[in-house]
């Protein structure tokens, strides 16, 4: 897929394209991300992009027609583009929208800065995410974090596809389970015996019941939309009962 970011600092969009999945994504050739800087589409001598606000008051605002050429020419080369703007007043990104985003050819980013772009390019939005209920100084962390969650979603980008099916918020909308590595006993503390079992069907409903604790203890609030079928209902009761009887830790 394309993903063009459109930026004022199109030097912090190149990094995350230098490291991690979304480096291997653009290896493999799954992703083509293009940093475009703003300031190519300015109308004046100086390169500046911003204006003093209407209306009075302090901070500037990124222009319209700057913003508005600058996205012509994006879908001059991916005509269809979906068109994203970072905003402290979009929709929560969440999973689904990295999952939606990534079944796209092409997305445009568009990077807010200062008080944010003229009103008046509302029209040529898709869609405002957001990544929280707090202000960034701009978009681009923002743009890096979608491009982070959808560059990992893309075919032959993780090593094992069914690592990011099992993640929080896609297995049937619950948070993964616990994870342990080498050594078996670190700290006086052991690995689950189940995991070391070679038992399948086992470590499954080991792992699922401790999906489920995971959802109920830490994001209860998930598990209300989530349709539990009855062996995932028999495992949260486990879970809790487990729980509610240790009063700490659930170990098995
Ligand atoms: N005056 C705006 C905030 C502007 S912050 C308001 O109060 O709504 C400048 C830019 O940073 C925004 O245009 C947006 O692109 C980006 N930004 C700030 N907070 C963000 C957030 N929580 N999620 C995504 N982008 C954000």
């Amino acid at each position: 897929m394309r993903i063009e970011v459109i930026s004022l600092f199109p030097q912090l969009i190149e990094q995350v394209g230098a490291f991690g999945m979304a480096r291997k994504a653009v290896e493999v050739g799954a992703l083509q991300l293009i940093a475009t800087d703003l300031r190519n589409f300015a109308q004046r001598a100086d390169r500046r992009v911003d204006e003093r606000t209407f209306g009075g008051g302090p901070g500037m605002v990124l222009q319209a027609e700057p913003v508005s050429r600058a996205l012509a020419a994006a879908h001059s080369c991916a005509p269809g583009a979906k068109v994203v703007f970072l905003s402290p007043q979009g929709a929560p990104l969440t999973q689904a929208w990295a999952e939606r985003l990534a079944a796209e050819p092409a997305v445009v980013l568009l990077c807010g800065r200062y008080e944010g772009m003229d009103e008046r390019l509302a029209g040529q939005v898709d869609v405002e995410l957001s990544l929280g209920d707090f202000v960034l100084s701009g978009g681009e962390l923002a743009a890096m974090v979608v491009v982070d969650a959808v560059a990992r979603l893309l075919p032959g980008v993780l090593g094992d596809a069914a690592s990011a099916r099992e993640d929080s918020f896609s297995c049937g909308g619950l948070l993964d389970h616990p994870h342990f590595t080498r050594p078996r006993e670190w700290q006086g503390r052991a690995v689950p015996d189940v995991l070391l079992s070679g038992d399948h069907a086992a470590i499954r409903r080991w792992r699922l019941k401790r999906a489920l604790g995971a959802t109920w203890l830490k994001r209860p609030e998930l598990l209300a939309g989530v349709d539990l079928d009855e062996e995932q209902q028999a495992l949260l009761r486990e879970f809790v009962a487990q729980c509610r009887e240790s009063g700490n830790e659930v170990k098995s």
